[in-house]
């Protein structure tokens, strides 16, 4: 298959990166990698005043028989030794390590290259990718890839679109920076295209289109839905058709999980039969659906490796991630030295195979929190059409759906209105010692000046209210028992 080149975006761009210019100073700092260069040209102190001769870290080895859970034991059978040199060269994998002395040094703005061969790998196996000139670009996760991305292409006062309900601190960001997050709504398999198409068919002309559309595809924060293969189709010709950049925010991806199935003796153990068979059956990320470099996808080892790592990455063009690393030389210049040095250390040893062996452990344990807390959504929450769990196949949440006008003093007490339902079973689940918490504190609900038609935020069910919950957080007896208190909390609420 013959596959093209990106297309330009920077007529998206923001004013701000229309006038960002490389820092000069950056334009030499590969030069002192040059040992033919007397290299007089930075701040650079000498690596022999950095402290440390080394770095080293124990993790479990693959194919890890004893489950992802289970710690090194020290012995070489299952302990994987990742140890850092300051210089010179310790074979990792088919690569070598990131010297501490250039780890800890400034340059490689993009990331260490042992890193980025690593990524780039991984992201050639898992998504296939479907243009020539893409790349990868080293983050400290994707809190700071959306930060970034929103002042790369966004003005204040512009408007972007995001699930109607949407991780908070995305929002949030959004907002501070002047952005209007307008919403799209979504129901159990993610957002809903035919909205989506039909809120820019009627745009508003007198306002500007929306540049980019924020989405979390897979176990969607706060709603746990997952966004379905064909809807990814049909979301990426909505882009080309009205020309936005899709921003698939990720950090979920690889916690899918096998459907929910309620009868326990029906239950499958997780197993497949190659590294090929579990890469397919992942669901389509819409960076792999991308011909033109349309999509910018975030990806991060916090949920897989750990959220202290601080390190994640972007996919994209390399024209658009050019304009990042301008960002980052004058921001966060790159991820920290010892976490790319510990991680890449790490994932060089394990191998691509040995990351995907991990990556199917993570599965199998997801899959187990998720099952136990189904079960025990399934025995507490009463069983009354007021109230609707939908298993997630994706992520760490769960939600439970509740119809706001089935409360027994909803048009007495709460005056009709769903939002004040809402609180009052916020302040009942917690004084039943849980918490969970209120769908609303997700909501986008930005708007333009002049507005968009009504019926762009028609809600086919005003009075439809939820809660999240997570399973990721706590042992499974502490799950099951929140749980009980969640159900209490709802029958005494509703009278039941
Ligand atoms: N401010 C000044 C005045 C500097 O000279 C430098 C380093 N050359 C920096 C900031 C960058 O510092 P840091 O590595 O802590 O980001
Ligand atoms: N994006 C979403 C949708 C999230 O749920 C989270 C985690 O809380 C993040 C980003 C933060 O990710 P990171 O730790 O990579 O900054």
């Amino acid at each position: 298959m013959t596959v093209g080149e990106s297309l330009d975006f920077s007529h998206l761009y923001s004013e701000e990166t229309k006038s960002r210019k490389s820092s000069p100073l950056k334009t030499c700092i590969h030069l002192f990698q040059d040992p033919n260069i007397v290299f007089l040209g930075g701040g650079l102190p000498l690596s022999k005043y950095f402290p440390w001769d080394n770095l080293q870290a124990e993790s479990p080895l693959p194919p890890f028989p004893n489950g992802i859970g289970a710690a090194p034991s020290g012995d070489a059978k299952d302990t994987c030794v990742t140890t850092v040199p300051k210089d010179g060269v310790s074979k990792a994998g088919n690569t070598t390590d990131i010297p501490l002395s250039r780890a800890l040094q400034y340059g490689f703005s993009m990331g260490q290259p042992e890193l980025l061969s690593f990524v780039r790998e991984h992201t050639q196996l898992v998504h296939k990718m479907q243009y020539k000139d893409w790349d990868v670009l080293a983050t400290i996760g994707n809190t700071g890839s959306w930060e970034s991305t929103l002042r790369i292409f966004c003005n204040r006062g512009d408007t972007i679109l995001a699930e109607k309900y949407s991780f908070s601190s995305s929002v949030y960001a959004a907002e501070a920076q002047g952005v209007n997050v307008f919403p799209v709504p979504l129901d159990a398999d993610g957002l809903i295209p035919e909205r989506l198409e039909a809120i820019l068919d009627n745009w508003n002309p007198e306002t500007p289109k929306p540049k980019l559309l924020y989405t979390i595809p897979t176990g969607q924060n706060p709603t746990g839905s997952s966004l379905s293969d064909d809807r990814k189709k049909e979301i990426y010709r909505i882009a080309q058709k009205h020309d936005f950049i899709i921003i698939e925010d990720e950090p979920y991806y690889f916690l899918q999980m096998d459907a929910y199935e309620k009868d326990p003796s029906k239950r499958k153990a997780i197993k497949f039969a190659s590294h090929d068979d579990f890469v397919n059956s992942l669901a389509k990320s819409f960076i792999s659906l991308d011909t033109e470099g349309r999509v910018i996808r975030m990806d991060s080892f916090s949920k897989v490796l750990g959220p202290g790592t601080r390190l994640g990455w972007l996919v994209g063009s390399k024209k658009i991630l050019k304009a990042y690393v301008q960002l980052h030389e004058m921001t966060i210049q790159n991820p920290s030295g010892f976490s790319q040095a510990i991680v890449a250390g790490t994932l060089n040893r394990w191998g691509q195979h040995g990351f995907l062996d991990w990556l199917i452990g993570l599965r199998q344990e997801y899959n187990e929190k998720r099952d136990v807390a189904m079960d025990a959504l399934y025995k507490y929450v009463p069983s009354t059409p007021a109230l609707s769990i939908s298993p997630p196949i994706a992520g760490m949440f769960f939600t439970v759906n509740i119809d706001a006008s089935a409360h027994p003093e909803f048009a007495t007490k709460y005056q009709s209105k769903p939002e004040l339902v809402e609180q009052a079973i916020y302040e009942k689940v917690i004084s039943c010692g849980v918490l969970v918490v209120p769908g609303i504190w997700f909501k986008a609900d930005g708007e333009t000046t002049p507005p968009q038609p009504k019926e762009s935020k028609a809600e086919p069910n005003p009075n439809g209210i939820f809660f999240r919950g997570t399973y990721a957080a706590v042992p499974l007896d502490k799950l099951q028992d929140g749980i009980k208190r969640f159900g209490a909390a709802l029958k005494e609420e509703f009278g039941l």
